[in-house]
C-alpha cells in the first residue's frame, strides 16, 4: 500500500509518500510559508533532484495539499499515475490528550475529540485538523489515521504525570504531564532493542531525542514510564530556543521587571531562550560547535548546560527503572553531534559506560558506541517518524 504521511504545522506542511511494502520513500517534500504572499513547494521524487515551485496562490493548507497532490501525480516529476494509488493517509497529530493512547482511524467522533484537545496545543492541533479536513475534501472516503505525539507516553503512571499542584486543576483542566515526540520514542526504543539484541518486553531503555526540540524518555519493557517534556513541549531539557525546566516564579519576575505581558514572556521562553538565548550565537548545534572551537565562552557554557541536563535526566531515569540496558541518541543533534554524545557520556562512568571516541566521531547512522564489556550499551539510532506513521497507518487498517 502507498501511504501519504502528512505533518501539518501552523505555516508549513511536510509530506512523504511511502510504499509500505518496500518501505521506500517515493517522494518527499514540504510546503513553506503557507498563507503568506509568496509560498514554496519543494518536492523531491525518489532518485531525482528537488524541484521548487514558488507561488502566490498557497492561501491555506487546503491549497497546499492540492498542490502536493498535483506534484505527486504530475507527468514530469510525479511518482503515481492517479490518486487512487494512495491507499491511506497518516497524519502526525501533536496532542491526543488523555483520550488517545494509541493511533486511531479518523472519523467524526475522533475529529470532535481532537477539537477538544486543541486547547492543549493551540499552535499545532488546529493545523493538524485543517490537514485532515482538506484531505477528506480532496480525497473523499480515503482512510485517514491520526498518529499522536502524546500517545506513547499515556502509559506513564500517575506518580510520573501528576504535578505538585492542587488536584482540582487536573480534574477540571487535565493539567498534567503528557510528553511529546512519542512516535519517535516508540520507534527508536523498538529499533534500539533490536539493535542491542534485547527482548523489548524485558528491557530498560533510555531514548535521548535531541533535535531542535529535545526530550528524553524512560522506556521500561517497551512502555514509556516517564519523559522530560510536560504539559507542553516547553518543559524538560534546555532546547534550541526553548528554556526547558525553570523556576515558575521567573515568569512573574520577568514580566514585572520588563513590563511584559504573559504572552510576551512566554514568547521569550519559547523562542528566544535555550541555547540561542544562553549562547547569544545560535540555536543550531553546528554554529555552536564552531563557536566552542573558537573559544566562545557563552557558547561553551551553553553547551555544558545542555549536556549536564541531558546527563541528569539520564541519571533520573536510571533511578526510575532501577538500571538501564541501553541508551540511544537520536534526531538531528543526537545522530550528528559527536561532542554532545562525548560530553554527556563523560557523566556516565558510574554505569560503566566508556564510548569509543574515534567511532563516535565518524559520520555513521546506526552505530554501537560501547564495546561488549559495557553492561550498559550506548548507541546512535536514527529516528524516522514518517516511517513510524506509515507503519502505524498500515497496521490499523489491516
Ligand atoms: P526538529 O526538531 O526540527 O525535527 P531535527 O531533529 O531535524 O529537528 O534537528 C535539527 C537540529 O539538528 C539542528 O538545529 C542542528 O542543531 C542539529 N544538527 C543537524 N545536523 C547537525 C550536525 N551535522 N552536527 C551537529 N548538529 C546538527
Amino acid at each position: 500500500m502507498k501511504v501519504l504521511v502528512i505533518n501539518c504545522g501552523s505555516s508549513s506542511l511536510k509530506y512523504q509518500l511511502i510504499d509500505s511494502d518496500s518501505e521506500r520513500v517515493l517522494a518527499v517534500g514540504i510546503c513553506e510559508r503557507i498563507g503568506q504572499d509568496v509560498s514554496h513547494l519543494k518536492h523531491t521524487p525518489e532518485g531525482q533532484s528537488k524541484i521548487v515551485i514558488e507561488t502566490t496562490e498557497m492561501k491555506n493548507h487546503e491549497v497546499a495539499i492540492e498542490m502536493v497532490l498535483h506534484a505527486l501525480t504530475d507527468e514530469k516529476h510525479g511518482v503515481i499515475k492517479s490518486l487512487d494509488e494512495i491507499g491511506a493517509i497518516g497524519h502526525r497529530v501533536v496532542h491526543g490528550g488523555e483520550k488517545f493512547a494509541c493511533s486511531t482511524i479518523i472519523n467524526d467522533e475522533v475529529i470532535a475529540a481532537l477539537e477538544e484537545c486543541s486547547e492543549l496545543a493551540p499552535l499545532h492541533n488546529p493545523a493538524n485538523l485543517i490537514g485532515i479536513h482538506a484531505c477528506e475534501k480532496l480525497m473523499p472516503g480515503k482512510p485517514q489515521v491520526g498518529v499522536f505525539d502524546t500517545a506513547f507516553h499515556q502509559t506513564m503512571p500517575p506518580k510520573a504525570y501528576l504535578y505538585g499542584i492542587p488536584h482540582e486543576y487536573y480534574k477540571k483542566y487535565k493539567i498534567r504531564k503528557y510528553g511529546f515526540h512519542g512516535t519517535s520514542h516508540s520507534f527508536v526504543s523498538k529499533e534500539t532493542a533490536q539493535f542491542c539484541g534485547l527482548d523489548i518486553n524485558n528491557s530498560k531503555i533510555i531514548v535521548c531525542h535531541l533535535g531542535n526540540g529535545c526530550s528524553i524518555s524512560a522506556v521500561l519493557n517497551g512502555k514509556s514510564i516517564d519523559t522530560s517534556m510536560g504539559f507542553t513541549p516547553l518543559a524538560g531539557l534546555v532546547m534550541g530556543t526553548r528554556c526547558g525546566d525553570i523556576d515558575p516564579s521567573i515568569i512573574e519576575f520577568m514580566a514585572k521587571k520588563e513590563g511584559k505581558t504573559l504572552d510576551q514572556v512566554m514568547n521569550v521562553l519559547n523562542k528566544e531562550s535555550g541555547l540561542q538565548g544562553m549562547s547569544e550565537v545560535s540555536s543550531d548545534f553546528r554554529d555552536l560547535n564552531d563557536a566552542v572551537d573558537e573559544g566562545n565562552e557563552l557558547a561553551t557554557i551553553a553547551f555544558q548546560v545542555f549536556c549536564y541536563n541531558v546527563a541528569k535526566y539520564i541519571g533520573g531515569y536510571v533511578a526510575a527503572m532501577n538500571g538501564v540496558d541501553a541508551i540511544a541518541f537520536t534526531a538531528g543533534v543526537g545522530e550528528n553531534d559527536w561532542r554532545v554524545r562525548e560530553w554527556v557520556c563523560e557523566y556516565l562512568g558510574y554505569l560503566g559506560v566508556k564510548i569509543d571516541l574515534e567511532l563516535n566521531n565518524t559520520k555513521s547512522k546506526l552505530l554501537m558506541l560501547t564495546g561488549p564489556e559495557c553492561k550498559t550499551k550506548v548507541c546512535i539510532v536514527p529516528t524516522n517518524e514518517e516511517l513510524a506513521i506509515s507503519r502505524e497507518t498500515v497496521e490499523l487498517l489491516k
